[in-house]
């Protein structure tokens, strides 16, 4: 032992007390992995951290530990290579409609995804409801198929910033998740070592983000703006509504068929669609310099051509998923074998407990409770209506698609108290509440 060895309860009392401590984030996250610092003094620390708040700096230096606890892909590209990345959210399937969009616009769209955890849903595990789709991509095939098609989704491997796996798994255990500086560090140490140089956020706020309060979510959103930027990266986000899932589908077969739709069809002015139009927009704008104006415009030339779609199609095609699924995408994916539609009957929708439907989701099957847990690719629900919403007494609110008759009543009896009715004018909740660095 020696004098100056590090002790993790002297970083645990300064976080305790409310001191910023940048310089020994480094030893804690390298004594997490080497075992030299427990679990236990860890979860300390995180949480004197969510009470006590973390600074800017404590973000930076967290971000550096993570990142260089792993390899960092070098895309080999000349620019402009982009990521886009969602802090999570319910019936947030705006990858699937982005990246196309952005690839039909000239970028390359290299994204490294994660799966569903707590009650939000993940990239990969949608996209693995598509018979044959593979996902572990090697960083050669990601590179070639940047060439080729200009879009590639690959699972991020455990090679990529293996301390934000461990490091993630202790905060979901401990209650720990939601404090910005700790989502800014593991969202971009991944971004960064994903090794494009643009990349896009939607920082999700509301019920169903895991920061509801919005001051929380442009806070984590400066955060990681500030963060890609020192790193060289051209960064920026969106803050976006999360007070209800954001399209119809939640569960994965479902928010395939969505995203599909949503591109076969005319830029429509549906939720998904708005924010879809408004991410690539961000990225074409972002990775070019262009004006507003001129990016949106061609983001809806990609998207009314089908130059999207058929991105879209390339894509699939390339990773080995039946492409037939762009044309009838249920003559490929899996229905679930019961579905049930609930009626409330006359009146607007007052509010939607939009975690509350998310979890319900995952309580189907559509997600996991732990990260080994299988995945039930067809069930989920269909939520068709959204806050200020008006219904006629027949009008079907939610169609539950499960496993059994059981799993579909349990559910059926939930939803009364999720999605609440009332008789007075209500009005839809902004969309997009902040842009940040654009
Ligand atoms: N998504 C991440 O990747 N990390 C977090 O901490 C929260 C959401
Ligand atoms: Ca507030």
């Amino acid at each position: 032992m020696t004098v100056d060895a590090f002790d993790p309860r002297e970083v645990i009392e300064a976080k305790k007390a409310g001191r910023s401590r940048p310089d020994a984030i480094a030893d804690l996250v390298t004594g997490l992995l080497e075992g030299t610092v427990d679990d236990a003094q860890v979860a300390a620390y995180l949480m004197a951290g969510i009470l006590r708040g973390f600074t800017e700096d404590e973000a930076v230096a967290m971000t550096e530990a993570l990142l260089r606890s792993g390899e960092v892909v070098d895309l080999g590209l000349a620019g402009p290579t982009v990521d886009k990345h969602s802090t999570g959210g319910v019936g947030d399937t705006t990858t699937l409609v982005v990246a196309p969009l952005a690839a039909a616009c000239g970028l390359r769209v290299a994204k490294l995804s994660g799966r569903g955890l707590g009650h939000t849903g993940g990239t990969i595990d949608k996209l693995e409801s598509i018979p044959g789709m593979r996902v572990d991509l090697t960083t050669r095939e990601l590179r070639d198929q940047l060439d080729r098609v200009g879009l590639a989704v690959a699972a991020a491997t455990s090679a990529l910033v293996p301390a934000d796996r461990v490091l993630y798994a202790l905060r979901d255990r401990t209650a720990t998740v939601d404090a910005p500086a700790l989502i800014a560090a593991s969202v971009m140490s991944k971004k960064l070592a994903g090794g494009a140089d643009t990349i896009i956020l939607d920082v999700k706020t509301g019920d169903g983000a895991f920061l509801s309060d919005i001051d929380d979510a442009v806070a984590l959103a400066e955060l990681c703006v500030a963060i890609g930027t020192a790193h060289g990266r051209r960064t920026a986000a969106l803050v976006t509504d999360m007070s209800q899932p954001l399209g119809r589908g939640v569960g994965n077969a479902l928010e395939v068929a969505e995203a599909i739709t949503t591109l076969a069809q005319a830029p429509a002015d549906d939720r998904l669609a708005t924010v879809s139009r408004a991410l690539a927009t961000a990225l074409v704008q972002l990775a070019r310099g262009a004006e507003e104006h001129e990016a949106r415009a061609e983001v809806d030339d990609a998207w009314t051509s089908g130059a999207a779609l058929d991105r879209l199609a390339a894509f699939i095609d390339a990773q080995g998923g039946d492409p037939r699924v762009i044309e009838d995408p249920w003559s490929v994916l899996e229905r679930a074998p019961v579905v049930e539609e609930w009626r409330p009957g006359a009146g607007t929708v007052a509010s939607v407990a939009c975690r509350a439907l998310g979890e319900l989701a995952h309580r189907l099957g559509a997600g996991r409770l732990r990260a080994d847990d299988p995945i039930d690719h067809a069930v989920g629900l269909e939520v068709l209506v959204g806050t200020g919403d008006r219904l006629g007494a027949r009008d079907v609110a939610v169609r539950v698609h499960a496993r059994t008759e059981e799993d579909a009543a349990a559910v059926l009896d939930r939803l009364p108290a999720l999605i609440e009715l009332a008789d007075v004018p209500v009005t839809a909740p902004e969309l997009i509440h902040a842009r940040v660095g654009l």
